[in-house]
């Protein structure tokens, strides 16, 4: 159903290419876009911690989001972060990354998606990528057996080529 192709610009581990501040202001722009086909608000605040997100491609926590938003002169009580969080969470704005606890920008907005995220240990920077064809493949083995499936992390540890030199 959903198979997409990141744009080569989103990926963060093209060493050379990759305007990064160019790829913040498109995602943000891009969010702004689906919250308005969705008919929600993208408020200051949630509009600040999406932005924050997407200061970089390591995934950021919520511990780290609020010291930012401190850095900005008002420091918001950590309930409106967490909500901030879902709320661009449920847009699909962003990602969680369980095994780090912490959360990534996503790279195609609007279109519902489970992710495969190449995390690496390195630098820290997660690529996402389609999950698609795992997830079926998960999906049916799942059915086979009788399980219902409430919950699938994929997540793939290593080390991207810049940091393997390769
Ligand atoms: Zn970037
Ligand atoms: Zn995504
Ligand atoms: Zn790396």
């Amino acid at each position: 159903m959903h198979s997409f192709q990141p744009l080569s610009e989103h990926d963060p581990f093209a060493c050379s290419a990759h305007d990064h501040r160019r790829c913040q202001h498109d995602a943000l722009a891009a969010a702004e876009d689906a919250c308005r086909r969705e008919g929600v608000r993208l408020t200051p605040i949630r509009k600040r911690v999406l932005e924050l997100v997407w200061a970089s491609h390591q995934p950021v926590g919520a511990y780290a989001l609020l010291e930012q938003l401190a850095v900005d002169g008002h420091r918001p009580a950590p309930p409106t972060v967490y909500r901030a969080l879902e709320f661009l969470l449920e847009q699909g704005l962003v990602h969680r990354i369980d095994s780090l606890n912490a959360f990534v920008g996503c790279t195609h907005p609007g279109e519902r998606h489970r992710s495969l995220f190449l995390i690496c240990r390195a630098c820290g920077r997660a690529q996402e990528l389609a999950a698609a064809p795992i997830e079926q493949v998960i999906t049916t083995e799942a059915q086979r057996h009788g399980f219902a499936l409430e919950k699938l992390t994929l997540e793939a540890v290593g080390l991207c080529h810049s940091c393997s030199g390769s």
